[in-house]
């Protein structure tokens, strides 16, 4: 059996680690890079901790608007699918390469395997949003991490014999990993005392930093917060120039590159509180039970909220600036818990569907 796996950006080579880990040694494995993150801060230091294997191939499409990427990335596996004919093609979570990797999969008759499905914010302005809408509805294996996602795809009638309740895969990274993390060490090399609560930022979606109003606003309160407790934001590449827009890059925030994987969850592991608007960071931090404040106003992932420790907090500076100071007063949010089969065993639940009988199955469609 021939699996062909698509990634692209960060959260991809989270998920796409244990399950190619999973299949080892029981279907022939195939890794295209689509380059839609390039920085190696973004690809390459993720690929090291997470001992994903070098691509096979990497698209190279660079930076660019979604649909200029869309198209490249389309036009560059055209001729790998022709050549490979994968029995199987598997994607990850809703980034731009997910979906146009889905759709050039399609068009040749590949079966695509979609892990992460069924995730909705219902909020169709948000471009992940899209992504996982289309690609649901194009894929043949819906592997879902949480009821949620199930109950989703149900009310847009996808047939539920696709649909298969396995976990999340990002916490089998997680998990895997965590004893190699070495907070005390990460901290002394960003000076942050030892001993001092702090906090952790990290901020990318669209909708949070590219309305210079909202930014400024966050960046305010995160500057106030600062002159009492440390606030380390590790910037993603997109965020970085919005902050050089807005003239938000403040001494008072440690800001750095964006963190590789082991580092930063060194640093989310032992932080007071986590401000940010990521989807994995969301489950990472109710799976740490550590308190986190998401800016925006609605989640995919609710079980983050109604079992873990997530509070969606909007956009709002004032609620924003009240939920840190009250976390960092000790006021809450409450113990949370950890959502079933959130357990490190996810991806091998999907390898034992991804079996060439179960594909037989499938093949066509
Ligand atoms: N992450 C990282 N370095 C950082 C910030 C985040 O390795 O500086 C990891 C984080 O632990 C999580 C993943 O990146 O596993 C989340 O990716 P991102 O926030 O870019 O995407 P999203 O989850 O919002 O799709």
């Amino acid at each position: 059996m021939k699996i062909l796996h698509v990634v692209g950006a960060r959260p991809n080579f989270v998920k796409a680690a244990p399950v190619m880990r999973a299949l080892r040694g029981r279907a022939e494995q195939m890794l295209v890079h689509t380059g839609q993150h390039y920085d190696a801060a973004m690809s390459k230091v993720l690929f090291d901790d997470l001992a994903l294997p070098r691509p096979d191939l990497d698209l190279q499409v660079g930076a660019g608007t979604a649909s200029m990427q869309t198209g490249r990335i389309l036009l560059r596996l055209d001729p790998l699918l022709v050549r490979y004919r994968p029995d199987v093609c598997v994607v990850y979570g809703d980034v731009t390469s997910t979906l146009a990797a889905a759709l050039a999969a399609v068009q040749h008759g590949v079966p695509v395997a979609h892990v992460e499905a069924g995730l909705r914010s219902h909020d169709r302005t948000m471009p992940e949003e899209r992504n996982r809408i289309l690609t649901d509805h194009l894929a043949d294996w819906l592997f879902t991490p949480s009821q949620d996602a199930n109950d989703n795809l149900a009310r847009e009638g996808v047939a539920s014999g696709r649909v298969h309740l396995v976990g999340n895969v990002m916490i089998d990274s997680l998990s895997r990993l965590l004893p190699r993390t070495d907070s005390a060490a990460v901290l002394r090399r960003l000076a942050v005392p030892p001993d001092a609560p702090y906090v952790l930022v990290t901020l990318h979606r669209p909708s949070t930093v590219d309305e210079g109003a909202v930014l400024q606003q966050i960046l305010g309160v995160l500057e106030e917060v600062s002159r009492r407790w440390p606030v380390v934001f590790p910037v993603h590449p997109r965020t970085r120039a919005r902050l050089d827009a807005v003239g938000g890059t403040s001494t008072a925030l440690r800001l750095t590159e964006p963190l590789g994987y082991l580092d930063f969850l060194s640093l989310e592991k032992e932080a007071a509180v986590v401000v940010t608007d990521s989807g994995g960071v969301q489950e990472e931090t109710t799976w740490l039970g550590v308190p986190c404040l998401t800016v925006r106003d609605a989640t995919e992932r609710p079980v983050t909220v109604t079992l873990g420790t997530n509070t969606l907090v909007g956009r709002d500076a004032g609620r924003l600036r009240e939920a840190i100071e009250r976390v960092l007063a000790g006021g809450g949010p409450p113990a949370g818990g950890r959502p079933d089969l959130w357990d490190g065993r996810a991806a091998e639940r999907i390898a034992g569907v991804l079996t060439p009988d179960g594909c037989k199955g499938h093949a066509g469609g």
